[in-house]
């Protein structure tokens, strides 16, 4: 069994970790996904747009590249939690705003009337974005591992990860995920269900941050102000 695998059913028989996304069964989203698609053929004909469904596909990579993580988490024996009410809130926002809201936009002529017109050239950006996002978010993943989590958490045998995207930047998932954000109101041209994203995601953002820092120090003390003084949150410091 491979490690992520091994990770997962062990996860079955112990105490498991996650709060967001933790019971979701594989079928579940590809059934959805597949239903959209049908629905959104359904109503557009012969008028479907690329930068619709290239969303689509984005929004279905980046599902697929956290999945083995999520299965992975399950095995983690949470240490310290700190999620409160207004995090579980902004969460919400950010599933609605980056996943249903534009699920429900191509399947449906609900928002149509919050729609508005970018230049051609417009997309292109966007899908030029996607791509560097999934990338980021795959590398991401792989360099966090075992230490990733939706939820703010410290695991009994965390360690801190400060190679390979981690090197330079404090945040390179979050990075990864405002690159998503930003590039999905180039592809879904709607004030609610492609712009709003980005508003959910900038106060998620602003929030959860500082506390995930003071989490760090909390944990990894010297070792994470240290790391801090030689990165940036999502972007690389000069070197001096
Ligand atoms: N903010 C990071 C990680 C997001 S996942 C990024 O954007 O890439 C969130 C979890 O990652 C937090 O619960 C925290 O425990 C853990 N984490 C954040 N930075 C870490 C690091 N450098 N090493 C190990 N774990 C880290």
């Amino acid at each position: 069994m491979k490690p992520l695998q091994a990770a997962a059913a062990q996860g079955r028989n112990n105490a498991t970790a996650g709060v967001y996304g933790a019971r979701l069964r594989f079928w579940f989203p590809i059934f959805l996904f597949a239903l959209v698609l049908v629905a959104y053929f359904w109503r557009r004909g012969e008028d479907w747009r690329w930068p619709e469904l290239a969303w689509a596909v984005a929004a279905l990579l980046q599902a697929a590249i956290r999945w083995p993580h999520v299965q992975a988490n399950r095995a983690n024996q949470v240490r310290i939690q700190r999620v409160d009410r207004l995090e579980q809130w902004l969460m919400f926002a950010v599933f609605m705003g980056l996943l249903c809201l534009p699920l429900l936009h191509l399947a449906t002529p609900w928002f149509d009337a919050l729609d508005y017109r970018l230049p051609d050239g417009a997309p292109w950006v966007g899908a030029v974005m996607m791509l560097v996002s999934l990338g980021y978010f795959h590398r991401a993943h792989v360099d966090l591992g075992r230490n990733w989590s939706p939820s703010l958490e410290v695991h009994t045998e965390h360690r801190l990860v400060t190679q390979g995207v981690y090197a330079r930047v404090r945040h390179p998932m979050y990075a990864s995920i405002w690159l998503f954000a930003l590039a999905q109101p180039l592809l879904v041209h709607n004030w609610l269900t492609g712009a709003f994203g980005v508003l959910a995601f900038g106060l998620l953002y602003a929030l959860r941050v500082p506390r995930e820092e003071a989490l760090m120090l909390d944990t990894f003390g010297d070792e994470y102000r240290a790391y801090m003084q030689r990165t940036g949150r999502l972007w690389p410091v000069p070197q001096r």
